[in-house]
């Protein structure tokens, strides 16, 4: 991968205001040949630049929307530049303003690794195995995912995804009788759960491990076969701060993205993607009070939204994606700079091969409709 410049003093050395200033230039004088999306998580200096703001699958979609747009600057990290790159147009050039914004998450999932685990899975068993990644995977991972005959899936649509992937082919599924999912754990395990499959139905794939740690009769007694992979961010939240909360704010509505821990998503009142949580709070009454187990970007712009309504992260603390937060004012202007001046910096180009490969598991994902509402505990 190409490696990230040191910006120069003009960028790193100007006070916000100017940066502001010099920022809206660019984008007036951008005008249409220019679209910025940005991320939910986005930080609050950045994400009032974008002219669209969404999750991955929103901003995958607006992507390929955007036929007018030029330039596609990507607020978001690189598996979301990626996908941008693969389902955007030939002529249009997708831009990541900082290249060390990556994910934790989709890292934990090298490409020759997930091949040979599918294939050593495969080897193990004679039910049909069909790859499932999450979204927030690599060009490379969405690939291998395509060509094993699977789907991406977003938080929002992911037990859709699994009905499909476990339907049999003649009712227009594909047919599994297994399911490898990559990159996250949490997120398959939260979803098979609350599909109604027992625990004994997930088994956890170690690539640090022969064989993923797991026993022939392991998999052979899995439904699910989960790459060992999670969200940082999400991760941090534990069951010890679902009872804090409660107990700091009683009445207060617990809300968690089925990234976190199952033991946490278990103990609260509500599980939904991005999109699920933010309609959720958007639709609920004023003087409700939630606490809400995703990131805190978000989350703190969801609080000043609604001030009729009380609203923290879980956790009390900041549970902030800091390569999300490699992308500031500085690199946002650098990047733009660059197109006025023709002289692109980072663009996002994937490797044809793969981009004709993961658009298809992309597609699958896409066609696949999202679910709108939380999914409760009783
Ligand atoms: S919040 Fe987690 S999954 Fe999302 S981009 Fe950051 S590290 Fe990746």
């Amino acid at each position: 991968m190409e490696t990230q410049a040191l910006l120069p003093s003009e960028y790193t050395q100007a006070e916000s205001a100017d940066l502001d200033a010099r920022i809206a230039v660019r984008k007036r004088q951008l005008g249409e040949r220019l679209c910025i999306l940005g991320h939910h998580y986005q930080r609050d200096e950045v994400i009032k630049f974008a002219d669209f703001t969404g999750d991955s699958l929103k901003l995958s979609q607006l992507a390929a929307g955007q036929s007018d747009a030029e330039f596609i600057v990507f607020c978001g990290v690189h598996f979301m530049a990626e996908s941008a790159d693969i389902v955007s147009s030939d002529q249009q050039k997708v831009i990541l303003p900082n290249l060390h914004a990556g994910c934790a998450m989709a890292e934990m999932a090298d490409v020759e690794d997930v091949s040979a685990a599918l294939e050593e899975i495969c080897a193990l068993t004679s039910e049909t195995v069909i790859p499932i990644s999450y979204v927030n995977s690599t060009a490379d991972i969405k690939a291998v995912t395509a060509r094993g005959g699977g789907a991406c899936c977003t938080s929002s649509n992911v037990r859709n995804v699994f009905e499909w992937a476990l339907a049999p082919t003649d009712k227009g599924g594909a047919g599994a009788g297994k399911i490898f999912c990559t990159p996250d754990q949490h997120l398959a395990r939260n979803t098979a759960l609350a599909m109604g499959y027992p625990p004994e139905a997930c088994c956890v794939y170690d690539p640090h491990l022969p064989c993923g740690g797991l026993t022939p009769q392991d998999i052979e007694n899995a439904t699910f076969i989960l790459w060992k992979g999670h969200c940082y961010v999400h991760q941090l939240f534990r069951a010890e701060h679902v009872a804090a909360v409660r107990e700091a704010h009683p009445g207060i509505r617990v809300i968690v993205h089925p990234e976190c821990p199952r033991e946490v998503v278990d103990l609260a009142d509500a599980a939904g993607s991005t999109a699920q949580i933010i309609t959720e709070i958007d639709a609920a009454a004023p003087g409700t009070k939630w606490a809400v187990g995703t990131e805190s970007n978000l989350v703190n712009r969801l609080a000043k939204r609604h001030s009729d309504k009380f609203i923290c992260v879980l956790n009390q603390a900041t549970a902030a994606c800091t390569q999300m937060c490699r992308i500031d004012r500085p690199h946002l202007l650098w990047a733009l700079d660059g197109i006025a001046n023709r002289q692109i910096v980072n663009q996002i180009k994937v490797p044809q091969e793969t981009a004709d490969d993961a658009r298809v598991a992309l597609q699958r994902m896409i066609d696949i409709k999202p679910v709108t509402q939380v999914t409760t505990n009783q």
